[in-house]
């Protein structure tokens, strides 16, 4: 790493000693970009560039009281986190899950940041949430504590300078009900949220937007090295909204995806699995992935969920949450001949992972190109927002398969140009930062 580089890590690792998820997104960001550092050191540090890019323009924290259905007031912690508006409003998702915190919200805010500029849309990069934990809550209560979530963050907030969207915990309900809050308050009908339903200003293909994107990502980078998806098995890990159509679309490209989990275990199916039954038991019904072996014949179920990668395929596409894949679960699909992996989760491989992986050979995309389908539709969203008008699914669907192949174009190019041909880690981190950089320089020391 360039000394400069280094130098910011360093400090960055005793300031923020408390926040591993943060260093962890920050020590592989800074290490992989060491190349475009080294080439432009005096003319980056002279304008503070890196100690700039590594904390957030504002982090936002509030306390979010509510009222649960005994009629006892609960206390939980919210988080807005706007890292950088260096190429356009901050724009990220809201995670409502119990393991929230600064940290966490750092890692994806900053990852963010390099995911927005990659899709090429004018997006800066930010992320929310609280430590709210909508599983196990009633409608109404999930609807008074996005209320009084919504309360506190809209002054913050707006079509034009920072634009939430869903994450884990956070889908169409969820959407709605901080939606509604927020055109209470203000008054104002503008795009502030992305995902919204689509009778009210939500875009067709939302919804698919992560997976299916992830899907047409992982084909490019197939393909690009003389492979394909057809014939293919796959294992995906989660069961919500990123897994559910990233197992659609890969099974439609010829793929057949043999198992699936949620935070409490994993479903093997060798036939296939059935996703209808998949989404009815975790969209409509909301309940476990285990009821799955009651409903298809010769499918098991398997309490924990690491378990899920010694399930032999060819290709991986981790879906559900940070580090659920470490350096022992990267052996073994190893060992059982795994072809690529495609991150649908942010940081879904541990950093020992992702070394083996691609000390293996084995093709990685990292989550910050592969999973940028959703942001990028977002702004397609906000685009139509702004319009007053909707594409139809076929026009989004394009759109996104354009975005998605050039993602993968200028990660590859940006391996081939300063880092390793094939290394898509360090290429998607060096050509999402190139962009930040330059427009950072631009505006000056702000
Ligand atoms: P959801 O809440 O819809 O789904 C998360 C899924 O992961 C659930 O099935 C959950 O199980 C499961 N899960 C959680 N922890 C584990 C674990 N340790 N092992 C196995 N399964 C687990 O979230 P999303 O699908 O929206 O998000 C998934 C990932 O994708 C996150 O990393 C998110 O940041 C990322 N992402 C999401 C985007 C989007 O558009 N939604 C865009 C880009 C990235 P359970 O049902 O038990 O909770």
């Amino acid at each position: 790493m360039s000394d400069y580089a280094q130098r910011v890590l360093d400090d960055l690792k005793v300031r923020y000693a408390h926040e591993p998820e943060f260093i962890q997104a920050a020590t592989e960001i800074l290490t992989t970009l060491k190349p475009v550092i080294d080439k432009n050191a005096e003319k980056y540090e002279a304008a503070g560039l890196l100690e700039r890019f590594v904390e957030p323009e504002r982090i936002i924290t509030f306390r979010v009281p509510w009222v649960d259905d005994a009629g006892k007031v609960q206390v939980n912690r919210g988080y807005r986190v706007q890292f950088n508006s260096a190429i356009g409003p901050y724009k990220g998702g809201l995670r409502l899950h119990p393991s929230v915190n600064q940290s966490i919200l750092k890692f994806l805010g900053f990852e963010q940041i390099l995911k927005n500029s990659l899709t090429g849309l004018p997006i800066g990069g930010g992320k929310g949430g609280s430590d709210f934990d909508p599983k196990g809550k009633s409608d109404n209560e999930v609807m008074r504590f996005c209320q009084s979530f919504m309360t506190e963050l809209y002054k913050y907030i707006g079509a034009d300078v920072d634009v939430p969207a869903g994450d884990i915990g956070v889908g169409a309900r969820e959407v709605g009900y901080f939606y509604g809050q927020y055109k209470r308050i203000t008054n104002l009908y503008e795009g502030v949220l992305t995902g919204k339903g689509l009778t009210w200003g939500g875009s067709l293909g939302r919804k698919q937007a992560t997976g299916y994107g992830l899907c047409y990502l992982t084909r490019a980078m197939l393909e690009a090295n003389g492979k394909q998806v057809a014939g293919k098995t796959v294992v995906v890990s989660g069961s919500g909204n990123v897994a559910i159509y990233a197992a659609e679309k890969i099974t439609e490209m010829g793929g057949k995806v043999v198992a699936m989990s949620d935070s409490n275990g994993y479903i093997h199916d060798p036939n296939g699995v059935n996703l209808d039954v998949i989404k009815q038991i975790k969209e409509v019904e909301r309940k476990r992935i285990k009821e799955y072996v009651e409903r298809v014949d010769g499918a098991t179920y398997t309490e924990g969920c690491r378990g899920i990668w010694t399930i032999p395929c060819q290709i991986a596409l981790p879906c559900a949450t940070q580090n659920e894949l470490n350096e022992e679960s990267a052996k073994a699909l190893i060992a059982n001949g795994v072809e690529a992996v495609g991150e649908g989760a942010n940081m879904p491989s541990t950093i020992e992972a992702t070394e083996a992986f691609q000390k293996a050979g084995v093709l990685f995309a990292p989550g910050k190109a592969a999973n940028a389908g959703g942001v990028a539709c977002s702004a397609l969203e906000m685009t139509q927002n702004s319009m007053r008008l909707s594409w139809t699914m076929e026009e989004v669907d394009q759109k996104l398969q354009g975005i998605m192949v050039g993602i993968f174009n200028k990660v590859a190019e940006a391996a081939a140009e300063y880092a390793t041909p094939g290394d898509y880690v360090a290429g998607a981190n060096i050509a999402g930062f190139l962009k930040v950089a330059d427009a950072m320089l631009a505006q000056g020391a702000v």
